[in-house]
C-alpha cells in the first residue's frame, strides 16, 4: 500500500470512522411492548450515578442519528411497524441490544394474544442482556462488550450478558451504598 493512493486513504478513513464509532455510540430507546421495568432500568443507566458518558454513549431521538437500538418487551402487533421503520431508518452499521428476559424470548408474555413474540423475530439481534428487569450493570456490561467486539471492524457472534456479571461496573460496598 502506498501512501498517498486510494487504498491507503480509504483505509484511514475507515479507521477512523470505526474509531469514532467505538467511541461516541449513539442510541435510541425503544419500547416495543414492556411493562417499564427494563425501561426504568435503562434510565437509571443514563443517570450520572452510572456515567454511561465516560463510554461517549448518549440517547438519541432520532432513528437517523443512531448506532443502537436497545429495545424493551416483547413485540406487540401494535408496536410491530415502528419497531421496523425505526430499524430501517437507522444509517448502517446498526447494532441492536435486547434488554431484558422478555425481548430475549417473550418472557411472561409469550403467547399473548397481542404479541409478536422476541426481539429477534423482527430485527436481527446483536446483545442478549437477560433479567427481569436487567440491572444496570448488566446494561452497561452489554453495552461495553458490543464496543469490544466493534474494534476487530466487523459485526460480531450475537453477544449474551451472562446472568451474574463478572466485574461490577460499580462496586456498591466500596461506595458505600
Ligand atoms: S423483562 Fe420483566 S421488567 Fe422487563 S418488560 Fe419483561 S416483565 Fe417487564
Amino acid at each position: 500500500m502506498t501512501i498517498g493512493s486510494e487504498s491507503f486513504y480509504t483505509q484511514v478513513t475507515d479507521k477512523i470512522k470505526n474509531w469514532a464509532r467505538i467511541n461516541s455510540p449513539w442510541a435510541i430507546h425503544f419500547n416495543s411492548g414492556s411493562c417499564n421495568g427494563c425501561d426504568i432500568e435503562i434510565l437509571a443507566t443514563l443517570t450520572p450515578r452510572y456515567d454511561v458518558e465516560r463510554f461517549g454513549i448518549k440517547l438519541q431521538g432520532s432513528p437517523r442519528h443512531a448506532d443502537v437500538l436497545i429495545a424493551t418487551g416483547p413485540v406487540t402487533f401494535q408496536a410491530l411497524e415502528r419497531l421496523v421503520r425505526t430499524y430501517e431508518q437507522m444509517p448502517e452499521p446498526k447494532y441492536v441490544i435486547a434488554v431484558g428476559s422478555c425481548a430475549l424470548s417473550g418472557g411472561v408474555f409469550d403467547g399473548c394474544y397481542s404479541v409478536v413474540g422476541d426481539l429477534n423475530k423482527v430485527v436481527p439481534v446483536d446483545v442478549y442482556i437477560p433479567g427481569c428487569p436487567p440491572r444496570p450493570e448488566a446494561i452497561i456490561y452489554g453495552v461495553v462488550q458490543l464496543l469490544e467486539s466493534l474494534k476487530t471492524g466487523k459485526k460480531a457472534e450475537p453477544i449474551v450478558v451472562p446472568d451474574i456479571v463478572p466485574e461490577l461496573v460499580i462496586d456498591e460496598e466500596k461506595n458505600g451504598n
